[in-house]
This record gives structure tokens, C-alpha cells and sequence, in this order.
């Protein structure tokens, strides 16, 4: 089975393989064009698989982890573009272009993800190749360690129990001879009870897989980063550390980030932050590299540049934790036209589940997204007014006002669909000049709680006049009031306007 990466999907219910046809929505270039000239943020996810690889389809639809929608618009308008079958053979393959993902088998274009080993292949052919090569490989690491036969429990086990303890060796070393390796090899520490670095792979008591997989990247010894990072990581405490360029320095975090993840039930267990894409694709190799094998680890690379789709497929297949894509968003604009539009919008460009909602849907529907957001099936909601006023939506985590409202109530409203119940939300509003009567009243209201308003919005005169109007009203008012100060005043005129009468 696979998953088509910028493809939107449509099977035969019998799920066999070949019945599998693939629709192309938009040309890859279009995806990339998303983030062309913009800084993108890119991050590589460690994580613990979350759902069984292949578990069978009849449970989870023939692409498990695809997003239902993506399902059905491959179903819709014609002006999406023909179908087209999965390819059989790597040569009726295209060759990839730079940055699009490669088939691990014949380097063409790897169009699809296979969902057992989550790599990606260019074909059916390949994927076969691919399965044939992921066991033989399993069958030798069997026999290169005949004591780990069916290693996969026992590596979980050891790693469950994993402690980092200083190995005898370390231990019995000398505190001069310690300081005299660590000058020898230029490594200086700060900081309290740092412990000693190891000098071998073999004294990190790591799980025979691990082991393996490190002689198999050809990493005989450590480098000094990670001899004195990677105990300190193991023992989880925090670390700040600098090294040359090519030192090692990504097995020294990734090898301590390894371990925690195989410790921990939760997922995702770690995430990586990198400055550029290229380097977390490189980091993602790396760390696909030191898991291999290792029971139930995955990993999800998260760049921009790259279609969203295949993305969000791995993110959702590997991360346990549903946070993630809980709890929904919900995005308020002023028509129906426009729930429609930006709805649909949502989904093309980003993947998620998203739907509208608004007065012209009947009460079936309206009762069907309601339950269908409150239960997560939908990450994204485009509503008009409807869903502003009254309804508990307490799982909602975040209201975009899309279109701010008329009125400073309907305002309130809306974004009070947030941090229901005592929970933390956040609300961002656009604004432009088809609002501006309120702006005034936006800064008067948003600024107590802290947040940032923009300067556009600060410095606008229509405020500035606002607030003037409001100013010299203010006064007016308070002139006309009556305190201790003008009490006698008052009296005194109307004492004397009484007198001229
Ligand atoms: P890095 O500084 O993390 O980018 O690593 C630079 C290169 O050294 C990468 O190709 C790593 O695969 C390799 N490398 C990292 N640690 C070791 C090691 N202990 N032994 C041999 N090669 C290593």
C-alpha cells in the first residue's frame, strides 16, 4: 500500500493494490511556490510510532492516516486533474528534482511513502525490492547477534530499564587521568558534577541494536563531543555545547535523544529545531540510520518548501499525541461565500480536516459539524456568525477572527469560543480599514490583557481621532458631574439664576 506524496487519493473498496489509483490535485511546483522567498521554519520530529506500520486496511482505509477529506475530493470536480494509476515499474518513474524525495531503492522520484517502512519508493516494483532488502537486512542483524534472535522485545526491555551508569573502566580511572584526556583532547566543561566522559561506545551500555547500527554509520570510537555529551545527555540533564563543524555533534544529542524516546510512552518524545531544511533532512538521515530497528521509533520531517501533505500523513501515522491536531481552530469571516471559500482553501493548502459552517446549512449538517468539532474529527471550522454566540465549544484552542466583526460584542463573542472553562486559548484577529470605527475600542480592549497589537493599529489616525472624540467627552461629563469640589458652585448659580428670575 501506499500513500501518494501531493496526490489526493481514490481506491476500490476490495483495497487490492492494483485497483489503486492516484489524482494528481495541483503540480508539485505549486506546493513549492507556497514557500518560495519566505524564511521557512523547519524542525525534525523523534518520535515513537504511535499506531502499528500495517495495520490491516479494512479498519483504516486503504491509505491509514490519510485524512478522510483528502479521500472524498478525490472524488470531486473534474478540474482537478486526471487520474492516474500507481506506477508498476521504477523505470515508467520520473527522476526526482532537486529537494523532492528520493526512492530509497532506485533514486527516482519517490512519489509515494510505503507504509510499512514509512521510506520512500517511486513503485510497486520498488517497494517489493525495498520489503525484500528491510528483511534481509533483519535476517542478518539476526545472525550477527544470534543471542538477540528476535531482537525487537528484547532491545524494547533493555532499553525500558535503560540507566546510565559510569562503566567500571570510567569509574577506575584516575581524576587527573581524567583531566589529563580531557586536555588532551581539548574538552573543557562548566558546571556542576559533571560527569566524566566515556571513551567507547561500549561504555554507554547501550541496547545491542544501537550498538550495531553505530559500527554499521562506522562509528568506531567517539568523537570528543560526544564523549563528554553523550553521558551527560543520558542522564537527561540540560546542555549547551559547542563544537566544530563536523564533530559530531549530532549523534552527541541524537544518541541521548534516542535512548529517552525508546524510554518514553509518549509521543512525540523529542523535537529537533534546525535552522535551515537542509539540515534537518540531514539530521533525519542521521537519526533513521542510529533507530533502525529499534522498536517502535519513527520519525517525522516537518519542512516548508516541501508538499504539506506527505507531511501531515507521517505526523499524523507517528504522533501519539492528537494535541497536535487538538483542539481545533476556528475561523469566524462575514459570509457564507467566504466560510465556503477559505474552508476549502484550508484544506487544499494545508491538509487538514476543515469544513464551513453557516446559516445556509441545514440543521442536519450544522448538528453534524458541531458534533464532528467537538469530537475531533474536524481540525478546522470556517463559520460565519453562527457559531459565535452561546455555544460551550470548550475544546476549541484557537478563534481566528478572519474577518473581524461589526461590533465590539459580536467580537467578544467570538473570540470568548476560547479558554472555555478555565482552559488557555488564543485568538488572532485581522483588521483593516472596513473596521476602523473600532479600533478605538480594539486597543482599549486587547491591550490590558497584554497581547501585541500591531503598529499599523497604534498609530492609525481613525484611533487617534477615536480616542480624542472619547477624551473630550470624558471631560464634558465629568464637568456636568456633580462632586464635593463644584457642589458649591453649582449651588451658588443656581442660587443666582433662581434670584434673576
Ligand atoms: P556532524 O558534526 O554531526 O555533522 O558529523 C559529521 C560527520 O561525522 C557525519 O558524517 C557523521 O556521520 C560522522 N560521525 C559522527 N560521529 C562519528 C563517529 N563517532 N565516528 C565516525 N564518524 C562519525
Amino acid at each position: 500500500m501506499f500513500v501518494p506524496r501531493s496526490l489526493k487519493v481514490k481506491r476500490n473498496s476490495n483495497d487490492d493494490i492494483k485497483s489503486c489509483v492516484a489524482k494528481k490535485i495541483k503540480p508539485e511546483g505549486e506546493d513549492l511556490q507556497l514557500d518560495q522567498g519566505r524564511d521557512v521554519s523547519v524542525y525534525t520530529s523523534v518520535t515513537e510510532e504511535a499506531t502499528t506500520p500495517d495495520r490491516p486496511s479494512s479498519q483504516s482505509g486503504p491509505f491509514p492516516g490519510l485524512a478522510g477529506p483528502l479521500r472524498e475530493d478525490a472524488s470531486v470536480g473534474p478540474e482537478q486533474g486526471a487520474e492516474e494509476p500507481v506506477k508498476s515499474f521504477s523505470k515508467t518513474q520520473r527522476w526526482a528534482e532537486p529537494g523532492e524525495p528520493v526512492c530509497v531503492v532506485c533514486g527516482r522520484y519517490g512519489e509515494y511513502i510505503c507504509d510499512k517502512t514509512d521510506e520512500d519508493v517511486c513503485s510497486l516494483e520498488c517497494k517489493a525490492k525495498h520489503l525484500l532488502q528491510v528483511k534481509e537486512k533483519e535476517e542478518n542483524l539476526k545472525l550477527s547477534s544470534p543471542e538477540k534472535v528476535g531482537s525487537e522485545p528484547e532491545s524494547a526491555l533493555d532499553a525500558a530499564f535503560y540507566i546510565y551508569k559510569e562503566h567500571p573502566f570510567i569509574l577506575n580511572l584516575q581524576e587527573d587521568q581524567i583531566e589529563n584526556l580531557k586536555q588532551q583532547l581539548g574538552i573543557s566543561v562548566q558546571g556542576q558534577e559533571v560527569t566524566r566522559p566515556i571513551i567507547d561506545f561500549e561504555h554507554c551500555g547501550f541496547p545491542e541494536t544501537l550498538n550495531h547500527n553505530l559500527k554499521k554509520s562506522g562509528y568506531e570510537v567517539p568523537t570528543p563531543i560526544q564523549m563528554q555529551m553523550i553521558p551527560v545527555g543520558l542522564l537527561g540533564r540540560d546542555i549547551l555545547a559547542s563544537a566544530d563543524t563536523g564533530s559530531g555533534k549530532t549523534a552527541a544529542f541524537l544518541l541521548p535523544v534516542i535512548i529517552r524516546a525508546l524510554l518514553e510512552s509518549r509521543a512525540p518524545s523529542a523535537l529537533v529545531l534546525t535552522p535551515t531544511r537542509e539540515l534537518a533532512i540531514q539530521i533525519e538521515r542521521q537519526a533513521k540510520e542510529l533507530m533502525s530497528g529499534l522498536p517502535r521509533m519513527r520519525t517525522v520531517l516537518l519542512v516548508g518548501g516541501l508538499p504539506l501533505p506527505p507531511q501531515l500523513y507521517r505526523l499524523r501515522q507517528h504522533v501519539q499525541d492528537k494535541k497536535l491536531f487538538k483542539p481545533p481552530v476556528l475561523v469566524f469571516v462575514d459570509c457564507r461565500l467566504g466560510a465556503d471559500l477559505l474552508s476549502e482553501a484550508v484544506q487544499k493548502i494545508t491538509g487538514l480536516k476543515s469544513t464551513s459552517m453557516h446559516s445556509e446549512k441545514s440543521q442536519v449538517e450544522r448538528k453534524n459539524i458541531l458534533e464532528g468539532l467537538l469530537e475531533g474529527e474536524y481540525e478546522v471550522v470556517v463559520s460565519t456568525g453562527v457559531l459565535g454566540r452561546g455555544l460551550d465549544l470548550i475544546s476549541v484552542g484557537l478563534v481566528v477572527n478572519f474577518d473581524m466583526p461589526s461590533s465590539m460584542d459580536e467580537y467578544v463573542h467570538q473570540v470568548g469560543r476560547v479558554g472555555r472553562l478555565g482552559q488557555n486559548g488564543t485568538a488572532i484577529t485581522f483588521i483593516n480599514n472596513n473596521s476602523k470605527r473600532l479600533f478605538w475600542d480594539i486597543a482599549k480592549r486587547v491591550k490590558p490583557t497584554g497581547s501585541l497589537l500591531p503598529p499599523q493599529l497604534l498609530s492609525s489616525p481613525y484611533l487617534h481621532d477615536q480616542k480624542k472624540k472619547e477624551q473630550q467627552k470624558d471631560k464634558q461629563t465629568q464637568k456636568d458631574m456633580v462632586t464635593g469640589a463644584n457642589l458649591m458652585d453649582i449651588i451658588r448659580k443656581h442660587d443666582k439664576s433662581n434670584s434673576q428670575k
